[in-house]
Parts: structure tokens; C-alpha cells; sequence
């Protein structure tokens, strides 16, 4: 089963959860609490401004800032990032404690913290390299435009209540970690918690 991002890398989402057959995207009511979650929340971050930019530059300087390529941690304890600064976070979780935090609310901090006593992943470390998923065989990826449109179609954006999903997600079911696997992976992504 493929994974592919959408707007960002960094959270992976099953094709067969959220496209339909055709390629399309599927009714919200349709795609998994857990990657409809991302989804809504994907919306708002793809114009952020990337967090480690605005930690260096300051809030001052926000237009000096990147925007957003990637995204890891859950949604809304998500850590967004540019190009540049994608490799300090996975060294960061890699290499610098960042793994504890792993599903932690208090992700985002320990990081902000960390960035802003100026750790930063050694030369040595070098780039992310990015690897797609058989990007001939994905659906056009959706951009955020197309995901806005999605949610506007099917809610008042303003009307819908992520902590309404957060009480779902923490009494529902266990949700399913393979950490071997994902941690084998490290490499090119970040493992969420549901993968
Ligand atoms: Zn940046």
C-alpha cells in the first residue's frame, strides 16, 4: 500500500484512506478520524511560516522567514519547517532526545528550546534526502488550495472542532505502532505514531 504526503512531507497518509479508486479525494466522512485530522489541520499549516526561521530571525523579521515544507509531530503539536531547517529537526529527533517526545504535546517546545540554544544538526549530518513514493503511480497530489475547497464543500471550516476529534482519538482504539519498522525508516521520514 502506498504512502504519499500531501501539501507537506513529513505526515504520510495511506493512499487507499483517503483517495478514492479514481484518484479522488474521498468525502471526509469517508476518510479515517486519524488522517482526516491531519488533513483539516494540513490546511492551516502549508502557507506557516517555518518555526525554526521565525526562532532564528525573530517575530520581528516573520517576511525573512521560509515557508513551511515538511511537518512532524501530531496535529496541533506539529512542528513545521523549511527546507533548510527540515535536517535539524530530524537530526534533533534522531540523534539529540527528540524521540522521547515522540506523540508528547510537548513536542513542538522541547525542540523550540533546543533550536534556540542553538543546536543544530554537524555538516556531517547533511541533507534530507527525500525519497517519493512511486510518484508516477499517486493521484495528482492535492495542494492546500484543493484541500480548502474539499473542506469548504463538505463543512463550515470554522465550524469544525479538532478537540472533539482529540476526545475520539484518546478513547477509541489502541492505535497501532510499529516502531521497528518506522524506526528502520528514519532515514527519509519521521514515524508518526500511526504508522
Ligand atoms: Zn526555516
Amino acid at each position: 500500500m502506498g504512502k504519499v504526503s500531501v501539501g507537506l512531507r513529513g505526515w504520510r497518509f495511506d493512499e487507499a484512506e483517503i483517495f478514492t479508486d479514481e484518484g479522488l479525494f474521498k468525502e471526509l466522512g469517508e476518510i479515517p478520524l486519524d488522517a482526516r485530522q491531519r488533513l483539516i489541520r494540513l490546511v492551516f499549516l502549508v502557507d506557516k511560516p517555518c518555526d525554526a526561521c521565525r526562532i532564528q530571525h525573530g517575530e520581528d523579521s516573520i517576511e525573512r522567514a521560509n515557508q513551511a515544507a515538511a511537518v512532524y509531530g501530531e496535529p496541533d503539536d506539529e512542528v513545521v519547517l523549511c527546507d533548510d531547517h527540515e535536517a535539524e529537526f530530524i537530526y534533533w529527533y534522531q540523534e539529540a532526545g527528540g524521540s522521547e517526545y515522540r506523540g508528547d504535546p510537548d513536542l513542538p517546545e522541547a525542540f523550540y528550546e533546543w533550536f534556540g540554544d542553538g543546536g543544530r544538526s554537524p555538516d556531517e549530518f547533511g541533507a534530507v534526502e527525500h525519497v517519493e513514493t512511486d510518484p508516477e503511480e499517486l493521484p495528482d497530489p492535492p495542494d492546500g488550495e484543493e484541500i480548502q475547497a474539499k473542506l469548504e464543500e463538505d463543512h463550515e471550516p470554522e465550524r469544525i472542532d479538532l478537540s472533539r476529534y482529540a476526545d475520539d482519538v484518546t478513547t477509541g482504539k489502541e492505535t497501532e505502532m510499529v516502531d521497528d519498522e518506522a524506526v528502520d525508516s528514519l532515514d527519509t521520514e519521521y514515524p508518526t505514531p500511526d504508522e
